[in-house]
Parts: C-alpha cells; structure tokens; sequence
C-alpha cells in the first residue's frame, strides 16, 4: 500500500531509539488482596492484604511528598475486597502512566526467601506459572466471575494457554522499571534477588500502560515474615520502590525533551501484506529521508516473527533481548498517523500507539514532529 515513486530510503546506519517513555502524570498503586481476600498468611499470622496496604500507602505518600505534580490513585486504601480486573479498571479509567499492584508471596518451603518483579506475558516456567495461579486465585472469591473472566479456571495450568498470545506493548517499560527495582532491593536493601519474570497476572492483564507486580517477599518464610511486618522493613521496601518509580519519572521526563539515538544491532524485516519477507541480516527501518517527518504505529512487541494479516505496511524490528517490535506505515503527517492507529486499534491492537522518526531515522516527539510536518 506504498504509494508509488516514493522513495524509500532504508537507512545503513545502526541506530536505536529509546522509545521515550511517556512522562509519568498519573501513577496507580494497587495493594494486593484485602477484604475476605486475606492473600498469604504468614507463620505468625501476619496477613498479605495488610502488608501491602501499608506498603502502597507509603509508597504512595513519598511520590506525594516529592512529586506534588504526579497524581497518585491507591485502588484501595481501606481494607475492602477490589476484583482485580477492577483494579486494571481503574488504571485505565484514570489514564495512568504506571501501575504496581504489591504483594507477598509465600511457599510451601519455608526457607524460600527474597524479592521478584513480575510483568505480564507467558513463560514456560512453572515456578512463575505457580505464582500466577496463586495471585489468580482471588478471582475464585468474586461474586460475576464469569461475567469477567468467562471460564478461566484460575487453578488449572491448561487455562492459561489462552495467554500464549498474549501481546505486551509495554513490555520495554515495564521489564525496565521492573528490573530497577529489583536492584534498589537488592543493592540498597540487600535483600535476595529472584529476578524480574514474566507470568500471566490478571490483574496485570487488561492495564493499558507499563505494569508490574512486585513480590516483597516471602511471608511464609519466619525471618521475611518479621521484616515485612517492622516498621523499619514498610519503610525500606516502601523507599526501594519509590526510588524505581522515581528513576523512571526522571528518565520520562528527560526522554520527553530530548530523545538520544544510540547504537543498537537493528535487524529489519519487511512484510508487505500477503508476501512476507524476512530479513534478518541487516539493520534498517524504512524511513523517508526526504521527508523531515516519518510517522509510524508501533502496535506490539513480542519474542518471534509472526505474519500480521489485517494490518498494512508492517515492518518487524528486532530490538534486542530476542524480542521484535512491530510498525505499520510511514506516514507523513499526524492526520495520516492517526487514522492507522484507529484502523490498527480496531483491528486487534487496542494498545498501538503513534512514535515519529525524523529523515535519519531518529525518533522524535510527536510535538516536535507536527511542528515539522510539510
Ligand atoms: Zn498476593
């Protein structure tokens, strides 16, 4: 669907873009379980729903104390029983930038200790699936499950084979933020890194924004048990989070003002609807460079080449870490853009938005890009 004559200039050079995250306004914090949802209890007795309140609450309170202009939404910040894809619900409601919905964990092996971050995806682990079936579970405790989640039975492995097609748009951000918390647990708390994981969370599912789920760690273990009920562990739990909130509010920040190319092996493949070509021993992304403005839908970002049916001018570039990002187009002005976006979002990518490339093929701010437009 290229328009005839026109040239395009696929460009030798290696570039990647940070694709700027977008600033942070508005942040969701979600403390996990609460009501007759009591999530893990503790050797002791010490209940998941309260820990993570206290915890959100404090993180809440230090992005409120720093950063006045951020807007911060608590899911709850009582004790009462939120389903979770009300919780997704909210953060969509309110348009956040970021959501982190915060947990304990526990184990049958009461020496399991440390902290993980989890994202939402598919993995073939079934230690990561174990800890989705268990943060599933309180679907089990809804009253119109079947209304929400159809027959997703959350306790059966099999079940979760519908997520195997899952696709995450933010899963840049969220593996970054994810993975800057789990350092600030593990430099500045010391505490036992568990890494960041990808497993299918509901309630991570439906967000349409970067989203995490952090394990604080491991209640059903006696000496994490004692430290998650302290003050002194809230506090520095709390801090560790806020500081990998922070970071990511500073980097959006800056990445809004100015967005730096730097080196990255690109490997590109185009695809023209019906015929797809795979190349994957070069770098290029096609830009126009007689164009001051390339617009491009970004529409999903997975682990393998697929062939995309509906959706015209698709371009596959591969970013790293085994993982692809997916383009449609290359438009040149906004107007353009935004009918691909509203065509791809109908057709199956809800979350796709508009990135822009100047004629080198660095990307832009979309401001800067209308301006530029001709
Ligand atoms: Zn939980």
């Amino acid at each position: 669907m290229r328009k005839k004559g026109l040239l395009l200039v696929l460009f030798s050079f290696l570039v990647m873009t940070i694709f700027a995250g977008k600033p942070i306004k508005v942040v969701v914090l979600d403390a996990g379980h609460g009501g007759n949802d009591p999530g893990a209890i503790g050797i002791t007795g010490v209940k998941e729903k309260d820990i993570t309140l206290i915890l959100a609450l404090k993180v809440g309170k230090m992005l409120e104390t720093f950063y006045p202009n951020v807007k911060v939404v608590y899911t709850r910040t009582t004790d009462v029983f939120i389903p979770l894809n009300r919780r997704a619900q909210i953060a969509n409601e309110q348009h956040a930038d970021f959501f982190m919905s915060i947990h304990c964990n526990s184990a049958t092996n009461s020496s399991s200790y440390g902290t993980e971050t989890f994202v939402m995806g598919m993995d073939k682990s079934a230690a990561n699936l174990a800890v989705a079936q268990k943060e599933n579970a309180s679907i089990l405790l809804e009253s119109n499950t079947k209304e929400n989640y159809g027959d997703f039975d959350p306790t059966s492995p099999e079940a979760y084979i519908i997520f195997s097609l899952y696709q995450n748009v933010y899963l840049e951000q969220s593996l970054k933020v994810a993975s800057t918390i789990q350092s600030e647990f593990k430099n500045t708390l010391h505490k036992v890194d568990r890494g960041v994981k990808q497993a299918p969370l509901l309630v991570l599912w439906r967000t349409a924004m970067p989203s995490i789920l952090v394990e604080t760690g491991f209640l059903s273990n006696k000496t994490e048990e004692a430290y998650l009920n302290s003050a002194k562990g809230q506090e520095e739990l709390a801090k560790a989070m806020f500081r990998g909130i922070e970071k990511m509010i500073k980097e959006n920040a800056v990445a809004e003002q100015t967005v730096t190319p730097i080196q990255e092996n690109r490997t590109s493949v185009q695809v023209d609807t019906n015929n797809v070509k795979i190349d994957t021993t070069d770098s290029k992304l096609v830009i126009d460079s007689t164009k001051q403005v390339n617009y491009k839908v970004q529409f999903m970002v997975i682990n393998r080449v697929v062939t995309i049916d509906k959706i015209p001018d698709v371009e596959i570039v591969k970013i790293g870490n085994g993982r692809y990002k997916y383009y449609s187009g290359n438009m040149s002005t906004y107007a353009e853009a935004t009918e691909r976006l509203q065509y791809i979002s109908a057709h199956g990518y809800p979350d796709a938005y508009i990135v822009a490339f100047d004629k080198n093929g660095n990307t832009m701010s979309i401001q800067d890009a209308k301006k530029n437009e001709r």
